[in-house]
């Protein structure tokens, strides 16, 4: 449930040669309809991730790829005077994508013009 909601933005993670968080198997939401865990950072920061067991695949990814987003951009490149991940084509100096559902599938966005870059997962 988890692992295929985060998969797809751990994949442009990658892609960007960011650190992954250290993912820890702790249902800390506690509720029967939302999926949790934690993030971990290296210094020891943790922040929680949960997804809507009954959302669609899509909402899933687009959702985690979210709080996934704002995890990285806390802990990875809060002080590194770099704050757009992923940064946005056309407006790489101003904000970066959104994560969205569009059609079916889980997309980066312009926050903007709303225009799609690509979908979650793929470079
Ligand atoms: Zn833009």
């Amino acid at each position: 449930m988890l692992g295929e909601s985060i998969g797809p933005v751990l994949r442009d993670l990658a892609h960007a040669g960011l650190v992954a968080p250290r993912f820890a198997d702790d249902d800390w939401a506690g509720a029967d309809d939302r999926a949790s865990c934690m993030m971990w950072g290296a210094d020891g920061s943790g922040s929680g991730l949960a997804v809507a067991r009954g959302a669609a695949l899509a909402e899933r990814v687009a959702d985690a790829a979210d709080q996934v987003q704002e995890w990285v951009i806390e802990d990875q490149l809060w002080g590194s005077g770099r704050t757009n991940w992923p940064p946005c084509p056309s407006h790489p100096d101003n904000h970066p994508l959104q994560a969205a559902v569009v059609g079916a599938g889980a997309v980066w966005t312009c926050p903007a013009d709303r225009s799609v870059v690509r979908p979650v997962g793929e470079p």
